[in-house]
Protein backbone atom coordinates (compact mmCIF):
# COMPACT_ATOMS: atom_id res chain seq x y z
CA UNK A 1 0.00 0.00 0.00
CA UNK A 2 1.55 3.52 -0.95
CA UNK A 3 0.59 6.83 0.75
CA UNK A 4 1.18 8.01 -3.09
CA UNK A 5 -1.88 7.28 -4.77
CA UNK A 6 -1.21 8.65 -8.17
CA UNK A 7 2.13 9.65 -9.59
CA UNK A 8 2.53 11.48 -12.71
CA UNK A 9 6.23 11.67 -13.72
CA UNK A 10 6.76 13.72 -17.20
CA UNK A 11 3.85 12.33 -18.85
CA UNK A 12 3.83 12.76 -22.80
CA UNK A 13 0.54 11.63 -24.94
CA UNK A 14 0.10 12.66 -28.46
CA UNK A 15 -2.38 11.81 -30.85
CA UNK A 16 -0.60 11.98 -34.57
CA UNK A 17 0.90 15.30 -34.46
CA UNK A 18 -1.01 16.76 -31.65
CA UNK A 19 0.77 16.54 -28.23
CA UNK A 20 -2.04 16.92 -25.77
CA UNK A 21 0.12 16.23 -22.42
CA UNK A 22 3.38 17.79 -22.47
CA UNK A 23 5.35 16.33 -19.73
CA UNK A 24 2.81 15.88 -16.69
CA UNK A 25 3.81 15.52 -13.09
CA UNK A 26 1.70 14.98 -10.49
CA UNK A 27 0.82 13.52 -6.67
CA UNK A 28 -2.17 12.18 -5.24
CA UNK A 29 -1.91 11.26 -1.81
CA UNK A 30 -3.91 8.53 -0.62
CA UNK A 31 -7.02 10.20 0.64
CA UNK A 32 -6.79 13.50 -1.00
CA UNK A 33 -9.31 14.88 -3.41
CA UNK A 34 -7.82 17.06 -6.37
CA UNK A 35 -9.71 19.10 -8.50
CA UNK A 36 -8.04 19.58 -11.96
CA UNK A 37 -9.47 22.64 -14.01
CA UNK A 38 -8.51 24.05 -17.62
CA UNK A 39 -9.86 24.84 -20.64
CA UNK A 40 -11.54 22.52 -22.99
CA UNK A 41 -8.85 20.79 -24.87
CA UNK A 42 -6.44 21.59 -22.31
CA UNK A 43 -5.64 17.84 -21.69
CA UNK A 44 -7.48 16.95 -18.85
CA UNK A 45 -9.45 13.78 -19.89
CA UNK A 46 -6.69 12.62 -21.71
CA UNK A 47 -4.83 12.50 -18.20
CA UNK A 48 -7.62 10.53 -16.24
CA UNK A 49 -7.92 8.36 -19.47
CA UNK A 50 -4.24 7.91 -18.78
CA UNK A 51 -4.39 6.73 -15.14
CA UNK A 52 -7.05 4.35 -16.06
CA UNK A 53 -5.17 2.49 -18.76
CA UNK A 54 -7.62 3.54 -21.21
CA UNK A 55 -5.17 6.18 -23.43
CA UNK A 56 -0.98 4.74 -23.46
CA UNK A 57 1.33 7.23 -22.81
CA UNK A 58 3.68 8.07 -24.88
CA UNK A 59 6.47 8.85 -22.15
CA UNK A 60 7.11 9.41 -19.06
CA UNK A 61 6.17 7.36 -15.64
CA UNK A 62 2.76 6.94 -14.25
CA UNK A 63 2.20 4.85 -11.28
CA UNK A 64 -1.30 4.14 -9.49
CA UNK A 65 -0.74 2.90 -5.86
CA UNK A 66 2.76 2.03 -6.89
CA UNK A 67 2.55 0.10 -9.69
CA UNK A 68 3.10 1.15 -12.71
CA UNK A 69 0.92 1.90 -15.36
CA UNK A 70 0.85 -0.18 -18.28
CA UNK A 71 3.87 -2.00 -17.52
CA UNK A 72 5.50 -4.44 -15.24
CA UNK A 73 9.19 -4.18 -14.10
CA UNK A 74 11.36 -6.89 -13.98
CA UNK A 75 15.15 -6.04 -13.13
CA UNK A 76 15.43 -2.63 -15.12
CA UNK A 77 13.27 -4.33 -17.99
CA UNK A 78 10.08 -3.07 -18.64
CA UNK A 79 7.11 -5.27 -20.03
CA UNK A 80 4.23 -4.62 -21.18
CA UNK A 81 1.14 -5.46 -19.56
CA UNK A 82 -1.17 -8.54 -20.94
CA UNK A 83 -4.95 -7.21 -21.32
CA UNK A 84 -5.81 -8.77 -18.46
CA UNK A 85 -3.53 -7.70 -16.27
CA UNK A 86 -4.89 -4.08 -17.51
CA UNK A 87 -8.40 -4.93 -16.66
CA UNK A 88 -7.05 -6.39 -13.06
CA UNK A 89 -5.49 -2.81 -12.86
CA UNK A 90 -8.43 -0.67 -13.70
CA UNK A 91 -11.03 -2.51 -12.05
CA UNK A 92 -9.41 -1.14 -9.12
CA UNK A 93 -9.75 2.12 -10.61
CA UNK A 94 -13.58 4.00 -10.72
CA UNK A 95 -14.59 6.03 -12.85
CA UNK A 96 -17.53 8.44 -13.34
CA UNK A 97 -18.03 10.34 -16.99
CA UNK A 98 -19.84 13.26 -17.99
CA UNK A 99 -22.50 10.71 -19.61
CA UNK A 100 -23.59 8.63 -17.17
CA UNK A 101 -22.99 5.09 -19.39
CA UNK A 102 -25.60 3.11 -17.94
CA UNK A 103 -26.25 -0.24 -19.32
CA UNK A 104 -29.71 0.90 -20.82
CA UNK A 105 -31.46 -2.87 -20.82
CA UNK A 106 -30.64 -3.16 -17.15
CA UNK A 107 -32.29 -2.18 -14.16
CA UNK A 108 -30.45 0.74 -11.65
CA UNK A 109 -29.88 -2.68 -9.20
CA UNK A 110 -28.78 -5.21 -12.20
CA UNK A 111 -26.37 -2.39 -13.65
CA UNK A 112 -24.53 -2.04 -9.93
CA UNK A 113 -24.39 -5.90 -9.67
CA UNK A 114 -22.78 -6.78 -13.07
CA UNK A 115 -18.65 -5.89 -12.41
CA UNK A 116 -18.58 -7.35 -9.00
CA UNK A 117 -20.17 -10.72 -10.46
CA UNK A 118 -18.48 -10.94 -13.50
CA UNK A 119 -15.23 -9.63 -13.17
CA UNK A 120 -14.65 -10.10 -8.74
CA UNK A 121 -16.58 -13.75 -9.53
CA UNK A 122 -18.58 -12.38 -6.03
CA UNK A 123 -21.55 -14.23 -5.62
CA UNK A 124 -25.00 -12.90 -6.61
CA UNK A 125 -26.46 -12.91 -3.11
CA UNK A 126 -23.34 -11.03 -1.94
CA UNK A 127 -23.16 -8.70 -4.51
CA UNK A 128 -27.16 -7.84 -4.43
CA UNK A 129 -26.88 -6.82 -0.85
CA UNK A 130 -23.80 -4.64 -1.32
CA UNK A 131 -25.68 -2.94 -4.33
CA UNK A 132 -28.45 -2.41 -1.84
CA UNK A 133 -26.46 -0.46 0.43
CA UNK A 134 -24.62 1.16 -2.07
CA UNK A 135 -28.31 2.13 -3.16
CA UNK A 136 -29.04 3.68 -0.11
CA UNK A 137 -25.54 5.60 0.23
CA UNK A 138 -26.19 7.54 -3.03
CA UNK A 139 -29.84 8.33 -1.56
CA UNK A 140 -31.25 5.96 -4.28
CA UNK A 141 -33.19 2.94 -2.26
CA UNK A 142 -36.19 2.60 -3.70
CA UNK A 143 -35.10 2.82 -6.74
CA UNK A 144 -33.12 -0.30 -7.62
CA UNK A 145 -35.88 -2.17 -9.69
CA UNK A 146 -35.89 1.29 -12.10
CA UNK A 147 -34.14 1.30 -15.59
CA UNK A 148 -32.05 4.30 -16.12
CA UNK A 149 -34.43 5.91 -18.64
CA UNK A 150 -37.09 6.16 -16.21
CA UNK A 151 -34.32 8.49 -13.91
CA UNK A 152 -33.52 11.83 -13.93
CA UNK A 153 -29.62 12.19 -14.89
CA UNK A 154 -29.04 12.94 -11.67
CA UNK A 155 -30.69 9.89 -10.30
CA UNK A 156 -28.58 7.92 -13.36
CA UNK A 157 -25.11 9.71 -12.64
CA UNK A 158 -26.09 8.24 -8.80
CA UNK A 159 -26.64 4.61 -10.05
CA UNK A 160 -22.88 5.32 -11.82
CA UNK A 161 -21.72 6.32 -8.97
CA UNK A 162 -22.98 3.67 -7.27
CA UNK A 163 -22.06 1.22 -9.88
CA UNK A 164 -17.97 2.14 -9.60
CA UNK A 165 -17.98 1.68 -5.51
CA UNK A 166 -19.56 -1.61 -6.30
CA UNK A 167 -15.86 -2.89 -7.46
CA UNK A 168 -14.74 -1.17 -3.95
CA UNK A 169 -12.06 1.24 -5.82
CA UNK A 170 -9.07 2.63 -4.54
CA UNK A 171 -9.60 5.78 -6.03
CA UNK A 172 -12.22 7.34 -8.12
CA UNK A 173 -11.71 9.42 -11.46
CA UNK A 174 -14.68 11.69 -12.35
CA UNK A 175 -14.62 13.10 -15.45
CA UNK A 176 -17.03 16.22 -15.31
CA UNK A 177 -19.70 14.41 -13.94
CA UNK A 178 -22.03 16.74 -14.01
CA UNK A 179 -22.10 18.71 -17.08
CA UNK A 180 -24.64 17.33 -18.60
CA UNK A 181 -27.07 17.86 -15.87
CA UNK A 182 -29.69 20.21 -15.60
CA UNK A 183 -28.56 22.88 -12.81
CA UNK A 184 -31.60 21.91 -10.71
CA UNK A 185 -30.07 18.04 -10.43
CA UNK A 186 -26.08 18.98 -9.95
CA UNK A 187 -26.35 19.57 -6.10
CA UNK A 188 -27.73 15.60 -5.31
CA UNK A 189 -24.38 14.42 -7.26
CA UNK A 190 -21.86 16.81 -6.06
CA UNK A 191 -23.53 16.20 -2.24
CA UNK A 192 -22.51 11.85 -3.07
CA UNK A 193 -19.13 13.28 -3.63
CA UNK A 194 -18.99 15.28 -1.06
CA UNK A 195 -19.73 12.37 1.00
CA UNK A 196 -16.85 9.71 -0.49
CA UNK A 197 -14.75 12.88 0.16
CA UNK A 198 -15.63 12.87 3.52
CA UNK A 199 -15.31 8.74 3.98
CA UNK A 200 -11.75 9.42 2.93
CA UNK A 201 -11.96 8.61 -0.95
CA UNK A 202 -8.50 9.53 -2.98
CA UNK A 203 -10.70 11.18 -5.84
CA UNK A 204 -9.56 13.27 -8.91
CA UNK A 205 -12.31 15.46 -10.18
CA UNK A 206 -12.71 17.59 -13.71
CA UNK A 207 -15.21 19.95 -12.78
CA UNK A 208 -16.20 23.40 -13.36
CA UNK A 209 -17.87 23.49 -10.43
CA UNK A 210 -15.86 26.24 -8.45
CA UNK A 211 -18.03 26.06 -5.41
CA UNK A 212 -16.93 22.21 -5.06
CA UNK A 213 -13.47 22.60 -5.26
CA UNK A 214 -13.00 25.20 -3.40
CA UNK A 215 -15.53 23.14 -0.40
CA UNK A 216 -13.69 19.83 -1.19
CA UNK A 217 -11.00 19.83 -2.39
CA UNK A 218 -7.33 19.58 -0.71
CA UNK A 219 -5.92 20.54 -3.96
CA UNK A 220 -6.87 22.59 -7.12
CA UNK A 221 -4.78 21.93 -10.31
CA UNK A 222 -4.63 23.77 -13.24
CA UNK A 223 -4.24 22.41 -16.58
CA UNK A 224 -2.97 24.75 -19.68
CA UNK A 225 -2.11 23.16 -23.25
CA UNK A 226 -0.77 20.00 -21.89
CA UNK A 227 0.71 21.85 -18.68
CA UNK A 228 0.09 21.90 -14.83
CA UNK A 229 0.53 25.33 -14.33
CA UNK A 230 -0.93 26.22 -10.91
CA UNK A 231 -1.20 23.70 -8.12
CA UNK A 232 -2.14 25.04 -4.80
CA UNK A 233 -4.97 24.43 -1.75
CA UNK A 234 -8.48 26.21 -2.49
CA UNK A 235 -7.72 29.15 -0.35
CA UNK A 236 -4.64 30.18 -2.30
CA UNK A 237 -5.95 28.83 -5.83
CA UNK A 238 -8.76 30.75 -5.60
CA UNK A 239 -7.56 33.96 -3.26
CA UNK A 240 -4.48 34.16 -5.09
CA UNK A 241 -4.22 32.76 -8.10
CA UNK A 242 -0.67 33.17 -9.03
CA UNK A 243 -0.29 32.33 -12.84
CA UNK A 244 -1.98 34.71 -15.58
CA UNK A 245 -3.36 32.46 -17.36
CA UNK A 246 -5.34 30.79 -14.04
CA UNK A 247 -6.69 34.28 -13.62
CA UNK A 248 -7.93 34.70 -16.73
CA UNK A 249 -9.48 31.30 -16.49
CA UNK A 250 -11.19 32.01 -12.75
CA UNK A 251 -12.05 35.71 -14.27
CA UNK A 252 -14.24 34.09 -17.65
CA UNK A 253 -15.86 31.06 -15.01
CA UNK A 254 -16.50 32.99 -11.98
P1 LIG B 1 -10.13 18.37 -22.03
O1 LIG B 1 -10.71 17.20 -21.33
O2 LIG B 1 -9.27 19.24 -21.16
O3 LIG B 1 -11.18 19.19 -22.74
P2 LIG B 1 -9.01 16.41 -23.82
O4 LIG B 1 -8.05 15.62 -23.06
O5 LIG B 1 -10.34 15.82 -24.09
O6 LIG B 1 -9.13 17.85 -23.18
O7 LIG B 1 -8.41 16.76 -25.25
C1 LIG B 1 -7.17 17.42 -25.40
C2 LIG B 1 -6.87 17.50 -26.89
O8 LIG B 1 -6.66 16.19 -27.40
C3 LIG B 1 -7.99 18.09 -27.71
O9 LIG B 1 -7.41 18.90 -28.72
C4 LIG B 1 -8.65 16.89 -28.32
O10 LIG B 1 -9.24 17.20 -29.54
C5 LIG B 1 -7.50 15.93 -28.50
N1 LIG B 1 -7.88 14.51 -28.42
C6 LIG B 1 -8.44 13.89 -27.35
N2 LIG B 1 -8.64 12.59 -27.60
C7 LIG B 1 -8.20 12.37 -28.87
C8 LIG B 1 -8.13 11.22 -29.71
N3 LIG B 1 -8.54 10.02 -29.30
N4 LIG B 1 -7.62 11.39 -30.95
C9 LIG B 1 -7.19 12.60 -31.37
N5 LIG B 1 -7.21 13.72 -30.64
C10 LIG B 1 -7.71 13.61 -29.39
MG1 LIG C 1 -12.66 16.62 -21.04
Amino acid sequence: MSQVMVKAEGVHKRFGALEVLKGVSLDVQRGEVVCLLGASGSGKSTFLRCINHLEKIDSGRLWVDGELVGYRQVGDRLHELRDHEVCRHRAEVGMVFQRFNLFGHMTALQNIIEAPIHVRKMPKAQAVQRAHELLARVGLADRGDAYPNQLSGGQQQRIAIARALAMSPKLMLFDEPTSALDPELVGEVLDVMKSLARDGMTMVVVTHEMGFAREVADRVVMMHQGQIIESAPPEQFFGAPQHERTQQFLSKIL
